[in-house]
Formats: C-alpha cells, structure tokens, sequence
C-alpha cells in the first residue's frame, strides 16, 4: 500500500490506517486477530485511546511482536497534567510498548478545553514530559470542530490533528487543511464512513447516520453494495491532502475491503470527480457558537440535513434523518440571538424557515 508523509513527523503512514474504536466490542480473540490481519496485509498506522474501552490492549497483544513496524497513537481524554499522565502510563502498559510514536490530546471541542489543556497545568504538559523522556515521538491533537483545530494548529504545539472527514462532512477542508499544510502537520481523518452531524452522537443517533446503507440516494453517491460504498466513501477522503485514513474496523472481511482500497488507490476517476462535486454554497460550518438557542433548537443539526437535502440532493435521507431530532426548527421565534454570534455571518433564520419547508413539512 503507498505511504504518505505524515506532515513534519516525516513518518510514512500506510494511506489507509487502522481506527481502534469498535475492536473494544470484540471479545479479545477476534479483536487480536482483526488487529494482525490488518498488520498482515500492510497497514502499519493504529489509532487508539485511553477512552476506547480495552482497545489499547488489544492492539498492544496483536502488534507486541511487530511494534517496531507500526506507527502507534494513542490518546489521553483528561485535560489536567496530573490526570492524563496517570492515563499516559497506563496507555504505555497497555500497549504493551515504552514509547509511543504520538500521544494526543483526546476530543478538543471548543476553546475552552483547548485553553485549559493548553495551560501550565495542562494535559499539553505531560505530552512535552513524555516526548523529552522519549516516551512520546510526537504530539497530536483531536477534534471535530475544525475552526478550534485550526486554532490548535496555529500555535506550533502540534505535530499531527486527527479529524472528521467525509462524502457529506467536508468542514475540515476549508480553513483546518490549510492551515495544517502552512505548518506541516500530519492530518489523519477519521469517520469516512459516517455523517458526524453537529453534535449528534453518530453511533447513538437514530434514524442511521452511517454512510453504509440501503438508502437509495447513498447508493446512487457511493454504489449498490456495501463494497462499493466502503470503496467510494474511503477514496473521497484520500483523494484530500490527508496523510492516512482510519475507518473504525471490526472484522476481518472490514479489513480486507479497506485495505484493498488503500492498495488499489491511485487517484479519483474523471467520473468520480464530478459524482464527488459539490456546489456548497454558504453552508454551516458547525462551529457551534450560535447555540445554545434559547427555544432548544440544534441549529448545526438542522443546518446540516438541510445541507444534505439541498446541496447534496440527499432529500429523503436528510428527512428521515431531520425525523429523528430533537430540537427541530418549527420552535424558532425568531428571537435574534443566534445570528450575531454566526462566524460566518449565516441567515439562521432565513434556513430554519426553509427547512420547516423541506424537512418538517415533507416528512409528515
Ligand atoms: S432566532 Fe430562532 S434559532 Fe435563533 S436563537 Fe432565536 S429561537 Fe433560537
Ligand atoms: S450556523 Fe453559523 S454559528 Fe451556527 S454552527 Fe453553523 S456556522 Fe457555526
């Protein structure tokens, strides 16, 4: 599989790498194997986390003999310096390793956790400690609002971000991709094959956030099986300047059809590139600094169905998806408050009106 360079680490990462999360669900057997499997057919990238259930454990059994071969990361969730050095200590046990090629701060939101993970009392501090023990090679962070990432990458403390890139969830490319390619850092995307939306939980959210479906309209964007979708889903991320893409893998047939696309890749087709096209227009950032709304209305959720629905063409999916929401647009009293405080300076309730239209009227 090629390898790319990951930013100024100058690690080469296999471009489609190993996300950690779902083998906790595994019972450690199999986890162990879907590991290995992977390694066997050429990926040398693994992400983890301390948050990930025993998933760092599974990693460090099937990886043990061959952990000179991959490129490990890891994360700590705690932001204080005391907290997640007692976390980063049981991460080396666990993975069975005494050194890990980045450790990175777990889920940085919003400025407020990035300042204060940041601070002299900051979980930023134990991940200098462990680079100069030779504990840590690199530091990284994670997130999914690329607008603090940016912010994150802009003062020079990261060596790699890992963040939310898909089909439908292009935010990061705006101003998170170029801003890591004015600082050289690695850019590892994760969730190519689900629609994180807002701040919808993807794997709790009903209806199905996930790319991979029967849906007639996703089928129509990525293909009739589920092959197909994996396929398409994963080479619209890695024709981004990404480093590696890490799709959550739980099985061995998972692997194998992730793996194949990471071998296979050379470039989009012309055909993709125009199926993969889309007119964007002033579409919501998710940022999130126009909520709280005071009527308890998820403003980034609605504004992203109605994304799906009118850029997208993903009309009965963004329905079915607007059914599921709590906080719909119908409560908008258009009190004012939310428009002032939109970066992007976005009619709010100009689109909540037009998503009443589209989303709540013709899903009744
Ligand atoms: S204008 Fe509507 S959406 Fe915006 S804060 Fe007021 S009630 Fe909420
Ligand atoms: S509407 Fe504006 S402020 Fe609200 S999440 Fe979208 S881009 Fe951010």
């Amino acid at each position: 599989m090629d390898k790319r360079r990951l930013g100024r680490t100058n690690l080469m990462a296999t471009q489609v790498g190993f996300g950690g999360t779902w083998i906790a669900e595994l019972v450690t057997q199999k986890a162990t194997e879907v590991v290995r499997h992977a390694f066997d057919l050429g990926i040398n990238y693994f992400d983890t986390a301390r948050w990930d259930g025993d998933s760092e454990e599974k990693i460090g059994e099937a990886l043990q003999d061959v952990r000179n071969q991959c490129i490990i990361a890891t994360k700590t969730g705690n932001r204080t310096k005391r907290e997640s050095l007692k976390d980063f200590t049981v991460s080396l046990n666990k993975l069975r390793t005494d050194n890990v090629d980045i450790l990175q701060l777990h889920g940085i939101d919003d400025e407020k956790t990035l300042n204060k993970t940041m601070s002299e009392d900051g979980a930023l501090q134990t991940c200098k400690h462990a680079q100069r023990e030779g504990l840590a090679n690199f530091i990284g962070i994670t997130g999914h609002k690329p607008r603090v990432l940016a912010k994150a990458v802009a003062t020079g403390e990261f060596d790699t971000v890992l963040i939310p890139l898909n089909v439908v969830t292009p935010q990061a490319l705006e101003e998170l991709l170029p801003a890591t390619k004015a600082h050289d850092v690695g850019v590892v995307a994760m969730k190519p094959l689900s629609a994180k939306i807002a701040n919808l939980i993807t794997c709790l959210y009903q209806p199905s956030l996930s790319l991979i479906s029967q849906e007639t309209e996703l089928k129509t964007l990525l293909g009739e099986t589920a092959e197909e979708q994996v396929n398409s889903a994963l080479r619209f991320v890695l024709s981004q300047d990404v480093s590696t893409v890490i799709p959550g893998l739980r099985s061995l047939g998972e692997v194998e059809i992730a793996t194949k696309t990471g071998t296979t890749y050379k470039g989009l087709t012309a055909e993709e590139q125009k199926r993969f096209s889309f007119a964007l227009g002033n579409y919501c950032r998710d940022c999130g600094l126009c909520i709280p709304c005071p009527e308890g209305i998820n403003i980034p959720a609605v504004l992203r169905f109605q994304m799906l629905h009118d850029n997208y063409g993903l009309k009965n999916w963004s329905r079915k998806l607007y059914s599921g929401l709590e906080g719909k647009a119908d409560k908008c009293n258009r009190c004012g408050q939310c428009e002032p405080r939109c970066p992007y300076n976005l009619r709010i309730e100009a689109k909540l009106w037009k998503a009443k239209q589209d989303l709540v009227r013709e899903s009744q």
